[in-house]
């Protein structure tokens, strides 16, 4: 058996659109590590992401190494192929160590019969009164519920076994960290669906390490959880408890845990990861990304002068292409554009109107949630605006990864690791 290349504990995936942070980001990470917890950063950047801004994944790898050299980081560190399936893959496989291999498409498509049977034989211990340690009630399925899991799911597991073979093949076994992704589809997935899944997975012979079911709720991008957090709690508790029992019962890796695909900033639901985290002494992965592109914008609006001109023009051209900037996120944005400023008003905004609509602190009275989500999707237009848009980066680089290290830490990695 080769050497596995684990995932820690705790870990958080960052998001760099423009490859100019990730030395910001990690300092949040050094911050964590000198408060006490060990948080491994884990540079995530999707294809769909890639593809807006015409930016490759070797980017993104440079970018994280040059920043682990440049602060002397000793601890792990993972470049993730963000929601990649057969056809995206490619570009991702040199310099990717971590996969979110994404079957999303492929849940729901019917399996093969005798596939569904085959599975429903081998595994009459999902059948019938389903007790699983410290969730409190024994779950009743049948013949018909297993059935039914199992004709939604098979099939986007097996798609997960040929991108996982076809990493083995490229990178060799044990030298990347898989993931399963099913949260972009339309239905939380229950404890029970989640233990006929991981079921299953253990029979494709997939090591996953993190798994990202669909949790209730509303993921947004950018702003904060919408949904019952109590609610929210008690099912991740329960997922907690379910990987626990599969990681012994199907003999999956050690170190398997929940995947948080957040969509950055969901504050009202930090408290109880971490808490329940604590309580079953579990690992956890929080996904977040474009919280820091809008840190980026709030740091060259905050600097005045041509960094302030600069954040107004992004607004004024997102404002000018919201239906096509918003169309590949519709799922997951709920902007009101009775809402949103005008482009002239904010035209005549200071630096300080500007950070504090944009900034997200739901105490502040300014804060705007339109106006955050529109400038959320609207990297594209920092994208299209070239060497121009970088040169403010590098311009104002102080301010901006100040606002970068500070958002990290103590919006996210204080609250979900530390508890504070
Ligand atoms: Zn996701």
């Amino acid at each position: 058996m080769s050497k596995q290349l684990a995932i820690p504990r705790f870990s958080v995936g960052v998001g760099d659109r423009f490859a100019h942070q990730a030395k910001a980001q990690l300092a949040a990470c050094l911050r964590a590590a000198e408060a006490g917890v060990d948080v491994i950063p884990v540079w995530n950047k999707s294809h769909r992401e890639h593809t807006i801004i015409g930016s490759e994944p070797s980017q993104t790898r440079a970018a994280a190494d040059a920043a682990v050299n440049a602060l002397g980081w000793e601890r792990l560190y993972f470049v993730d192929a963000d929601h990649i399936s057969l056809t995206t893959v490619e570009r991702f496989v040199e310099p990717c160590d971590f996969f979110t291999l994404d079957v999303a498409e492929e849940i729901g498509k019917p399996a093969r019969p005798e596939e569904v049977e085959a599975f429903l034989s081998d595994h009459p211990e999902l059948r019938g009164s389903v007790s699983i340690p410290r969730i409190d009630a024994p779950i009743s399925t049948d013949a018909a519920f297993v059935r039914g899991v199992a004709n939604k799911f098979l099939d986007a597991v097996r798609e997960a076994g040929r991108i996982y073979r076809l990493l083995v093949e490229r990178k060799g076994e044990g030298n990347f960290v898989p993931e399963i992704s099913m949260d972009e589809t339309d239905l939380p997935q229950t404890p029970v669906e989640l233990l006929i899944i991981l079921a299953a997975i253990a029979d494709e012979r997939i090591p996953i390490q993190t798994i990202a079911p669909k949790f209730t709720g509303r993921f947004n991008k950018g702003v904060d959880y919408v949904g019952d957090v109590a609610q929210f709690a008690k099912e991740f508790e329960e997922d907690l408890a379910t990987i626990e029992f599969a990681v012994k019962r199907y003999g999956l890796p050690q170190n398997l845990k929940l995947s948080v695909h957040s969509g950055s900033d969901k504050f009202s639901i930090y408290k109880a990861i971490h808490d329940a985290v604590v309580k079953f002494n579990a690992g956890v992965h929080v996904k977040t990304a474009g919280t820091t592109w809008l840190e980026e914008m709030i740091g060259l609006a905050e600097a005045g002068g041509g960094g302030l001109e600069i954040a107004k023009e992004v607004y004024r051209e997102a404002y000018a292409h919201s239906e096509e900037l918003c169309k590949p996120y519709a799922t997951v944005i709920d902007i009101h554009q009775d809402r949103l400023p005008s482009p002239e008003a904010v035209q005549a905004w200071t630096s300080e109107q500007f950070t504090s609509a944009l900034r997200h602190d739901q105490s502040h009275p300014a804060y705007n949630p339109s106006f955050r989500q529109l400038l959320h999707v609207g990297f594209k237009v920092a994208a299209r605006m070239g060497d121009r848009y970088l040169r403010a980066l590098e311009d104002h680089h102080e301010i901006v990864s100040h606002n970068v290290t500070a958002n990290l830490y103590e919006r996210h990695l204080r609250p979900i690791f530390l508890g504070t």
